[in-house]
């Protein structure tokens, strides 16, 4: 993640790639998050700490926190703007530089003995913050597969990441590239 330094605080790099992770799991093909070992398995992938209930109704809250961050990837900058406020009023969220297990000051924004879906709530709503703070929204995008909804971060240098990172790209590529022979031959 070479540039990304420059551009955000890794914990904000960090935030949008888990935000975008838990968006994602909500594909059309069905629901990655639809038990409460899908979540078990999210949470151990993307590292989260802090006190758990593991019954449905932290499923229910965890699930229902998508369709909310998903809308700042299509949403302007007042909205956009809106949205991560809203997010940070409803959790009380309430900023303190931490230093725990190695890492350096960083912003936790909730006591490690909230809910879950508070904890992800405010955490993607503060990374929002640095995005609109920093006039990067833009780099929010929805992957470029006519037939793919994922949500996109793009961190490269040039704003060049068009497609999601499940191999849309790749089969885009391909597609058009048997579409030229197609028509050569
Ligand atoms: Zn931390
Ligand atoms: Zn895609």
């Amino acid at each position: 993640m070479k540039g990304v330094k420059m551009l955000f605080a890794h914990d904000t790099a960090v935030a949008l790639a888990a935000a975008a992770a838990l968006v994602n799991t909500e594909q059309r093909s069905g629901d990655e998050l639809a038990e409460l070992a899908d979540l078990e398995a999210f949470v151990a992938e993307w590292g989260w700490t802090g006190s758990r209930t593991r019954d449905r109704r932290e499923l229910a809250a965890v699930r229902a926190l998508r369709p909310r961050l998903r809308a700042v990837w299509r949403a302007d900058e007042d909205t956009a703007a809106e949205i991560a406020n809203t997010l940070l009023r409803e959790a009380r969220a309430l900023p303190q530089l931490i230093k725990h297990d190695g890492w350096d000051y960083h912003l936790h924004a909730t006591p490690p003995d909230a809910p879950l879906a508070d904890r992800m709530a405010v955490e993607a709503a503060m990374a929002f913050v640095d995005v609109i703070r920093m006039k990067e929204l833009d780099r929010l995008r929805i992957c470029a597969a006519d037939d793919c909804e994922d949500v996109v971060v793009d961190l490269s240098k040039n704003r060049s990441r068009r497609f999601c990172a499940r191999g849309c790209g790749n089969r885009v590529n391909v597609a058009a590239y048997r579409a030229r022979s197609r028509s050569a031959s």
